[in-house]
């Protein structure tokens, strides 16, 4: 059953047919207008309430055909979950970046949703799966402290924005004690001043344009440059030196655990992620910040970037799949070579959201499905898809639940 979804117009997103949310979405539906002076940010598939998905056929919401037919869930899911699909998937087309966050555990959740409902919507937890569509930069985790000592070394404006005495405490502390010392640096940068933040930002961003290209390019001074235009005197800024900054290929992928700090820069991905919608954050944004509870949360683990790339396992020559350490969603990546005329598709024991990124193709019931188009596949269903369109890959993602 093809799926009508919300496309999410956030003032991050990229504009017009430079968004790939955009450019999927009217492939797929005719009738859909490209605004090119409206951010695409993002394509929610899936039944969560601030963005629910509709069957075409039936001009119903998802949510309600799933509550009717709920065993188009799979048995499994509905003994864990109940009757709901517990994931939430989206495209999304980054333009400049998103906050520097994190999301609760479920126990954390529930919580912050208790004290405040206004502001934590729903009591679940949120771990996130993006795969690259375009290259993709985040920054994701905290470096490791070597990285983090290096910078601080060759960055007095950072150093006198945490305070010489922390820095100096954290410099020397062994690697046995060093999350605590990295927490009371994090804190202090996170609480200091406005102003103070500002000033030296205003500094370094001075400094920098008089270096010489070798050394910008250590002091990553062009994404600085890059954020700083977008969010001027902001905390967040200083982030590109603290957490790891990634840069995707195509196809692949970070996974985000609860408490693990996070910001999207810049790109195209899909994503996917338990269905809630709590975020805590902290820096590059003019929503909320939550500051004392992010800076209570957070995993202060310090790993390099290759651990941070998540990796996925083959199942067939079409079809790789990833899998996240939690049982709320995995998705497979579906790529039929060119040449191949037919390919079925994996079966799952429980219900799936399909969308085809590039190529055209027909499947079992005789339907034509484009680039953009998204389908709800009822668990245990065979589909076999026809090739339309030869010449270039098809490529297809798929989100289940990972039971
Ligand atoms: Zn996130």
């Amino acid at each position: 059953m093809e799926l009508k979804c919300k496309i999410q117009t956030y003032d991050w997103g990229r504009y017009g047919i430079d968004s790939t949310v955009a450019t999927l979405v009217k492939s797929a539906n005719s009738d859909f207008t490209l605004d090119e002076k409206k951010p695409y940010a993002e394509l929610w598939m899936g039944i969560h309430p601030n963005g629910p998905s509709y069957v075409k056929e039936l001009d119903m919401s998802l949510e309600k055909y799933i509550k009717k037919n709920n065993n188009v869930l799979g048995t499994d899911v509905q003994k864990i979950f109940g009757e709901h699909l517990p994931f939430l998937f989206k495209v999304l087309s980054v333009n400049k970046a998103l906050s520097i966050q994190a999301h609760p555990n479920k126990e954390k959740a529930k919580e912050l949703h208790q004290q405040y409902p206004t502001i934590y919507k729903d009591a679940n937890h949120k771990p996130e799966l993006a795969i690259a569509l375009t290259p993709f930069e985040a920054l994701c985790g905290f470096r490791p402290i070597s990285e983090i000592k290096e910078f601080l070394k060759v960055l007095p404006e950072l150093r006198t924005v945490i305070g010489e005495d922390k820095v100096y405490k954290f410099m020397a502390t062994d690697e046995a004690s060093v999350s605590r010392a990295l927490k009371t640096c994090f804190h202090s940068l996170m609480t200091c001043d406005s102003g103070l933040v500002a000033l030296q930002l205003r500094k370094l961003l001075d400094r920098l344009s008089n270096l010489d290209e070798s050394l910008r390019q250590f002091l990553l001074a062009s994404s600085l440059e890059r954020l700083y235009s977008n969010y001027p005197g902001d905390v967040g800024c200083f982030g590109i030196y603290i957490f790891n900054f990634i840069t995707m290929q195509p196809g692949e992928a970070i996974y985000i655990g609860p408490n693990e700090p996070h910001a999207y820069l810049s790109g195209d991905c899909v994503e996917c992620m338990a269905c809630s919608d709590n975020v805590v954050r902290a820096g590059l944004t003019p929503k909320l910040k939550d500051v004392p509870t992010l800076i209570e949360m957070l995993t202060y683990n310090c790993e390099p970037v290759s651990a941070k790339k998540f990796q996925p396992s083959r199942e067939d020559e079409c079809t790789e799949v990833f899998r996240p350490p939690v049982l709320d969603f995995a998705v497979a990546k579906i790529t039929i070579p060119p040449g191949r005329s037919y390919y079925d598709i994996i079966p799952r024991s429980t219900a799936s959201i399909l969308i085809i990124i590039n190529g055209k193709g027909e499947i079992s019931s005789s339907k034509i499905l484009y680039r953009g188009s998204v389908i709800f596949i009822p668990a245990n269903e065979k589909i076999g898809i026809k090739v339309l369109c030869g010449c270039h890959p098809m490529l297809m993602f798929q989100a289940f639940v990972n039971i």
